[in-house]
């Protein structure tokens, strides 16, 4: 049986780490294990995510993991800017670091599926540790049916092996209590119906299902919401805009807004702060700010609208 994981994380928070250690553990217990990072933009703080692929039989897939059985989430504000739960099974598990409830968790997300929650922050505080990534794969490592803690201890071992002894005690004793300390919910039978309706509506196909050529038309697929990215945001000032729209023409998301081929600001949940439109706009229309900071001229996110692909909006 295939199992496959997404890790959601931010640079420097070490889920790719975590997800090496994982292949490994998976490895002792006589499994075929793949791990693998997908980076966004390259630097401290940005949204990261890492994948396992679990098999009984020798892997021969390496693509993405788009349908994961199980996500495990290393900062929870990613709840909020990222989509944690797409394709994930309703069969699965969500595993997240949290001081709140699996109820609160299923509340902020809509996931029917079980839910695992661990304070996996103020376990890697208590035992010294530091970091909140090895409680967070004890946590995960208890939802794998064919995880031992013994093979998830050993890989964690050989992993940090350059480091002191006394750390590397540390990191065990946060692993173990990751793996203890964990609260579930069961999942939703009422809502995993709906959801899984969803979720077949939502997938890109699987391969069994494309025609020959395998050709994915672009209206399978949504533009991914890379809102989340940003440190930093573009601010529109309209009165310096000779509507050129090179800003338009070089965005690489959707986040550009048009109207009648005039610009009209920036869609924020596409927008990933790049910074390209402030670098070609020839009138410092537009300047980058940061993100906390308070944007003018341009609508809300919940307002925007998605400019209509492959043409000027409006
Ligand atoms: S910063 Fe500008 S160019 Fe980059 S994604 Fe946002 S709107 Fe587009
Ligand atoms: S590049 Fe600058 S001047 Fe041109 S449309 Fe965009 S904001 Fe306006």
């Amino acid at each position: 049986m295939t199992i496959e994981i997404r890790w959601h994380g931010r640079g420097g928070q070490g889920a790719v780490t975590v997800s090496k250690v994982l292949a490994s553990a998976a490895l002792q217990c006589g499994k075929y294990a793949q791990a693998f990072p997908e980076y966004g933009p390259e630097r401290s703080g940005a949204p990261v995510k890492a994948y396992n692929r679990f098999d009984d039989k020798p892997i021969v897939i390496h693509c993405g993991v788009y349908e994961p059985d199980r996500v495990a989430v290393l900062d929870e504000t990613l709840l909020s800017t990222e989509d944690v739960t797409q394709g994930l099974s309703g069969e699965g598990g969500l595993v997240v670091n949290t001081k709140r409830s699996p109820e609160e968790i299923r509340e902020a997300t809509g996931y029917p599926g079980s839910i695992v929650c661990v304070d996996a922050e103020g376990i890697a505080e208590e035992t010294g540790s530091r970091y909140a990534n090895v409680p967070l794969l004890g946590a995960l490592g208890s939802i794998l049916p064919f995880m031992r803690l013994e093979a998830l201890e050993a890989a964690l071992r050989k992993a940090l092996s350059r480091m002191k002894p006394e750390k590397i005690e540390k990191n065990v004793e946060a692993l173990r209590r990751g793996y203890a300390e964990t609260q579930t919910l069961e999942p939703d039978p009422k809502r995993l119906q709906r959801y899984e309706a969803r979720r077949a509506q939502d997938g890109l196909p699987s391969y069994q299902e494309l025609p020959p050529g395998g050709v994915i038309t672009p209206e399978v697929r949504e533009c991914p919401e890379t809102g989340g990215w940003r440190n930093e945001r573009p601010d529109f000032r309209e009165e310096l805009c000779v509507n050129c729209l090179l800003c338009w023409a070089h965005c690489p998301e959707p986040a550009i807004l048009t109207d009648h081929q005039t610009m009209t600001g920036f869609d924020y949940r596409y927008c990933k702060g790049c910074g390209i439109c402030a670098a070609v706009c020839p009138t410092e229309a537009i300047v980058m700010v940061e993100e906390r900071g308070e944007a003018t001229g341009t609508p809300e996110p919940e307002d925007a609208k998605a400019p209509a692909k492959g043409g000027v909006g409006g």
